[in-house]
């Protein structure tokens, strides 16, 4: 039986071409693994029943000489994408029973490349959220120490590449949703270019910031599945094609490291030793470290909590009780959506929606999400312009490991704060990587590196080069 925690994509893509084992037996050891441990754990919200045929049919294309570049690789994905004719639910009580109509191109494409989708892993309802406690279906558990949140809001994807269930899985990143589980579980987590891969067929949380993107246990694999991934598509009028940002700028191992920022933002001291430990390897790994200036990323977060909740609050207004999922009988159709939004929606998801529509409102419209908009121009603008002196920006990726379950539950604001370091990059677009980064205990934490628009070739050398591969 093949050991999942011996394996990555690449060793095992080898091992079935090889004939060593097959497709059925690697996701027969999946499926033994998920019985054995996520009882505990909580990764999963639904394991497929049709996933030893899908591993059959990869065992007749090996057989038949097919190299797909997923061909036989059990992953899975998170539970706000949409797969044929299963169940979608983006981790909330409004959805409960969805059974989505098509796959999402994102889900299209594993399918085309011939991975096998094990299943749909927890999340945080609607994305909404830094630790998976958000799910209106049990949090799950962080799988180095099961105390601890796995962080969020793709914790269910992280913690399943985390306890060996799978190889890997796609999350969502709207302002860190994949690289903060990647780092709090000691997995690599991509968030791409913003337009890189499509959003068709995920549920919207804030549509300008949201990417769909790979988590797994290596840089090789994450590159893989982001070539899987990667492309434009009518269905999605924002993505981008492989030639629109310029690849005049060669790389030149230079890694901007924005100490101003870092230092001022209340970091955890492992985590800081960590990063100077890091600094250290990358020059002895060559690379040219320099300080950089930038004044306005502080405000990232202040302005990603006025524009995150304004767009949620739009895309949410879908779910009103009619088109979807739950239905709640009123006395009139008003208060039909009172009731099944009421009761539909978790705490998160109402806080987040009021806050949308208020800065909304026409009398707070310019003071707030006009403000919030202008700042996320100065934001791109400052980043790209440092791009024009070095390769990639370096940060830890989380201001501290894992927390405790409950901890961070009774004030979001703290909450909120996880994503200090992961924000930026969706405010800019930007490709931005965590990668493991070392261990406190048994927590592991993470480092983040961000490239220029259209430069994740340059992450994936430098991740490539820290972690040995
Ligand atoms: N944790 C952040 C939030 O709560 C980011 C979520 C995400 O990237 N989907 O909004």
């Amino acid at each position: 039986m093949p050991d999942i925690s011996t394996l990555s994509i690449k060793s095992t893509q080898d091992a079935l071409q090889k004939k060593e084992f097959s497709a059925r037996e690697l996701t027969v050891a999946s499926l033994n693994a998920i019985k054995e441990k996520d009882g505990d754990i909580n990764a999963f919200l639904e394991v497929f029943d049709d996933v030893l045929e899908q591993a059959d049919e990869a065992d007749r294309k090996i057989k038949a000489g097919m190299n797909l570049p997923l061909l036989g690789i059990p992953v899975a994905i998170k539970d706000n994408m949409l797969m044929e004719n299963k169940c979608a639910t983006a981790g909330s009580k409004i959805l409960e029973g969805f059974i989505a109509p098509y796959d999402g191109t994102a889900v299209r494409k594993l399918k085309d490349a011939g991975a096998i989708i094990l299943g749909r892993t927890n999340m945080d309802e609607f994305a909404m959220g830094s630790s998976t406690e958000n799910s209106a279906y049990g949090v799950t558990k962080n799988p180095h120490d099961l105390s601890r949140v796995p962080g969020g809001s793709s914790g269910g994807a992280a913690a399943a590449v985390a306890a060996n269930f799978i190889l890997a899985a796609l999350g969502s990143d709207t302002g860190g949703s994949i690289r903060q589980p990647a780092a709090f579980c000691g997995v690599v987590g991509l968030k791409p270019t913003y337009g890189r891969v499509s959003r068709s067929g995920l549920v919207a949380l804030a549509s300008s910031l949201d990417q769909i993107g790979p988590l797994s246990k290596t840089v090789t694999d994450t590159e893989i599945i982001y070539n899987v991934l990667k492309g434009q598509d009518p269905l999605d009028s924002t993505t981008i094609i492989d030639e629109t940002y310029s690849k005049s700028k060669k790389f030149s191992k230079t890694i901007g490291v924005p100490r101003e920022f870092v230092e001022s933002e209340g970091v955890d001291e492992n985590v800081r030793n960590n990063f100077e430990e890091t600094i250290k390897k990358f020059e002895s790994l060559g690379y040219r470290i320099t300080d950089i200036k930038l004044p306005h990323i502080k405000y990232s977060l202040a302005s990603y909590y006025i524009i995150m909740p304004a767009e949620a609050s739009s895309n949410l207004a879908r779910f009103d009780g009619v088109k979807y999922g739950l239905h709640k009988d009123g006395e009139d159709v008003i208060e039909d959506y009172f009731k099944t939004r009421g009761e539909g929606f978790g705490r998160e998801v109402r806080r987040r929606i009021i806050l949308g529509t208020y800065v909304l409102s026409s009398g707070y419209y310019d003071e707030y999400y006009g403000s919030a908009l202008k700042m996320k121009k100065l934001i791109a603008d400052e980043l790209n312009e440092a791009f024009k002196q070095i390769d990639l920006i370096l940060t830890p990726t989380t201001p501290t490991p894992a927390f405790k379950l409950g901890e961070k539950l009774a004030n979001p604001l703290s909450m909120y704060l996880a994503d200090i370091f992961t924000v930026p990059a969706n405010i800019a677009g930007l490709p931005s990587i965590s990668i493991p980064s070392g261990l406190v205990g048994v927590l592991p934490l993470g480092i983040e590196l961000t490239a220029g628009l259209g430069k994740e070739e340059n992450l994936f050398i430098a991740g490539k080069e820290f972690l040995g591969e």
